[in-house]
């Protein structure tokens, strides 16, 4: 492209000149135009597409500097080069001090001097449009990102500041050029107040590496207030690679720290009532012995639970419950010291930290004065509502040297405070002491059956009363290790269930049970269907569904064949998502029994809400079945399961009176000792193959007590 040159002037020999040295008359790289007055330069001018101008300072309208000076105003970006006779080289130099590129005097008008100084100075134009460019492109950038941004020379003085850094440090960008980075950059730590040791923009630039700032940094604003902020300083290089300054880059954190604040709150703290939940309590506790360890003093641990809240949650429902515990959480916190820690362990159990208690009588004084506390009436949505308490108390070290066992030290002693009626309190005593011992004992060999495959599981018929065929068989957890073999299965599930090692033992069981089944089913075996025992912990895991599946696929076999035995408190606790999971477990075709059914609560409306199979009648009713009173519910039970249309199955028969009481009652099926104590898998093979079974004899020859009587309208009646 053409580079297009103006020349202004009034000298037609040196206009004349100029165009030869161009080369205008051959075609040559520059267009040029010539004009001879300085007004009709600058009418010429507005309209655009001139590359440089070179300009004879004497004009008929214009001479001097002032007529560089004009020309200047009305095209500020075209380079000038000034024309000049010898005798006029002063003048020349003063247009070049007011922003002319160059001046050439007669004594240029040879060789190519000309061409070279003219193509020099607009290619050197073009550079600096360029990097302009840039720089307005980095300037818009850098106010337009949230980040604030400030710049320094070596000696930490400002020299730039970006938008964001004005809004947040109040400084204008004015007011800051040369200011030390402290004075508008003022930063402390938000805890100590501090400034920090060593400014992170001058360690960057002694250092000449990235510095960032502590993260609870806050930056005191020029009105006062105050921002936490994050980020780092970093050196500034010049192309040589020299550091010419600093940098540092922050934004204002205080929206997130709050968030993170507030994150860290919800984690440590009970939503409804705001109390230190769980996790807080166990650190306030580790806290509390170290201290204790350090000091050789005691403390105290108050484990609370409301009397019958259960009553108030259903009759007033959940959000007076939820009131009343808000109530009570603010009088515990009034009842106790600052250095203690009232905390909410879910549902209407507390926990107390006496923090510095010195001896046993503290704790009493605190829990007499909790229950007195307690007593008055809580006035809630218009009316009084009365509510006790029951407290246990456990004491470091005595009752435990751990967290944990001091809580279940306290809980236990809890349940001893119930037991002797509501609102009182009790002390953790040896005994529990040793009981909780052992428990651990317990705990420790059955997480060591379940990683060193030290389980088995025992399996139990279940027969038909008529017919005596096998229709079902229970599987019994047992641990074939040495230390447990005389502990009650009943007692080691309980121990698991406290401990949580129910979920893997379950899972463990479950699969076991669909191993064996299927084992079964290949050998044809006839066995119904396989019942494992499910806890009421375990039905509540997130994964229960999904892991029977995953076991059921695994093991291929078919849902049918699998029931599992739940109690009643699994139907009574959370009925909602009790429901829809027992649902989801018959839809996949899975059966579903209600165990030592009768010890509950569960009335006939509670049965129907569920989709059920099986009812088992609990065990102390059969062994008492001679007694009317049990007689009579065991009847109601077998009617009950009747009009619901649910089999009805006895368990513990150990007599032939009492298969000759469920007989006459219509009990459709049995379980027992009478018929077979829990056998190995391989056992129960051998009896499910043998074709007269050995209680076949038993079954014919039951005759009907003389005592029952079933009237028409099955009253059972038992004559003494
Ligand atoms: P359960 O589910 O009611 O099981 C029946 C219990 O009664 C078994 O006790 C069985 O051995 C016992 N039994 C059977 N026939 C008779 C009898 O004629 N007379 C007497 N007195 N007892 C009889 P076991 O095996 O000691 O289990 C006790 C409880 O432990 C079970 O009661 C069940 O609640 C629980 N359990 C056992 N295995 C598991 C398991 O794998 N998972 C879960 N969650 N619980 C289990
Ligand atoms: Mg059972
Ligand atoms: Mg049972």
């Amino acid at each position: 492209m053409h580079n297009s040159i103006l020349i202004l002037s009034d000298d037609k020999h040196d206009t004349e000149n100029l165009l030869n040295l161009l080369d205008q008359k051959e075609g040559g790289e520059f267009n040029v135009e010539c004009l001879t007055k300085l007004s009709s330069a600058i009418v010429r001018l507005k309209n655009h597409g001139i590359d440089a101008i070179i300009l004879d300072l004497l004009l008929p309208d214009s001479y001097g500097i002032e007529t560089f000076d004009q020309l200047f105003a009305s095209a500020p970006h075209i380079p000038i080069v000034i024309l000049s006779e010898t005798d006029e080289e002063a003048i020349a130099k003063k247009a070049v001090e007011h922003g002319a590129k160059a001046y050439l005097s007669q004594g240029h008008f040879i060789g190519n001097i000309v061409p070279l100084t003219l193509r020099n100075i607009i290619q050197s134009k073009k550079t600096e449009a360029n990097f302009y460019q840039e720089k307005e492109r980095a300037e818009i950038a850098l106010n337009s990102i949230g980040d604030a941004v400030i710049c320094t020379n070596l000696l930490g003085q400002i020299n730039y500041l970006n938008i964001a850094a004005e809004k947040m440090t109040g400084w204008t960008k004015e007011e800051s050029n040369g200011q030390p980075i402290e004075k508008v950059f003022k930063i402390v730590n938000r805890t100590t107040r501090q400034p920090p040791e060593h400014n992170p923009v001058y360690l960057a630039l002694e250092q000449d590496q990235v510095k960032g700032l502590r993260p609870d940094t806050v930056l005191l604003c020029k009105d006062g207030s105050e921002v936490s902020i994050e980020d780092s300083s970093s050196p500034i290089h010049n192309w040589d690679g020299k550091i010419t300054g600093a940098v540092v880059v922050f934004h204002d954190v205080t929206e997130a720290l709050s968030m993170t604040m507030k994150m860290a709150h919800l984690a440590q703290h009970d939503f409804l009532t705001n109390l230190p939940n769980r996790v807080l309590l166990n650190d306030r506790v580790s806290q509390a012995i170290n201290h204790s360890e350090r000091s050789n003093s005691q403390f105290a641990l108050l484990f609370l639970d409301l009397d019958n809240f259960k009553n108030i949650n259903d009759l007033l429902g959940h959000a007076v419950g939820d009131e009343l515990l808000k109530s009570v959480a603010e009088r515990l916190i009034h009842c106790v010291r600052k250095c203690d820690t009232v905390s909410r362990q879910g549902g209407d159990e507390f926990l107390i930290l006496l923090a510095e208690c010195v001896s046993g009588d503290d704790a009493s004084i605190a829990a007499d004065k909790i229950l007195a506390e307690l007593n008055h009436p809580h006035f809630i949505t218009d009316r009084n509502l009365h509510i006790t308490c029951s407290i246990g108390i456990s004491v470091y070290p005595k009752d435990g040297l751990d967290a944990d066992t001091l809580i279940k030290s306290a809980d236990s002693a809890m349940y001893l405070a119930k037991e002797k009626g509501d609102n009182n309190y009790q002390f953790c005593t040896d005994e529990m002491n040793r009981n909780a011992n052992q428990r651990l004992t317990i705990e420790t060999n059955l997480r060591f059956s379940l990683d060193h495959h030290e389980l088995i599981l025992l399996y139990q018929p279940k027969i038909n009363l008529k017919n005596g065929e096998i229709v079902g068989v229970e599987a019994l957890l047992r641990s074939t290790r040495r230390e447990l073999l005389n502990i009650a299965p009943k007692h080691l599930i309980k121990v698991a269930e406290d401990c949580g090692l129910i979920v893997p033992l379950g899972r463990w069981v479950i699969r076991e049970a669909c191993f064996q089944a299927k084992k079964w089913l290949a050998s044809g075996t006839t066995f119904g269907s396989v019942a494992v025992n499910v806890s009421v912990i375990e039905f509540h895991q997130k994964n229960f569904i999904s892991d029977i599946k995953a076991t059921l696929k695994d093991t291929h076999l078919e849902p049918c064949y699998l029931e599992l035995e739940i109690t009643e408190s699994v139907l009574m606790n959370n009925v909602e998502s009790s429901r829809s999971l027992l649902n989801e477990l018959k839809n996949l075709g899975i059966k579903l029994a209600v165990d030592d059914f009768g010890t509950g609560y569960s009335s006939l409306s509670y049965l129907k809400l569920f989709p059920l199979n099986v009812l088992k009648i609990d065990q102390s009713f059969v062994s008492d079945i001679t007694s009317s009173s049990d007689t009579n519910i065991i009847s109601a039970i077998v009617s009950m399961g009747k009009g619901l249309k649910l089999k009805v199955i006895a368990e513990g028969i150990e007599t032939k009176s009492h298969l000759a009481f469920l007989q006459a009652l219509d009990c459709e099926d049995g379980q027992g000792f009478l018929f077979s104590p829990p056998i190995s898998a391989n056992e129960f093979a051998k009896l499910s193959a043998t074709k007269i079974k050995p209680w076949l004899h038993l079954i014919s020859q039951v005759k009907t007590p003389a005592k029952v009587k079933v009237s028409k309208d099955h009253q059972v009646k038992l004559s003494v």
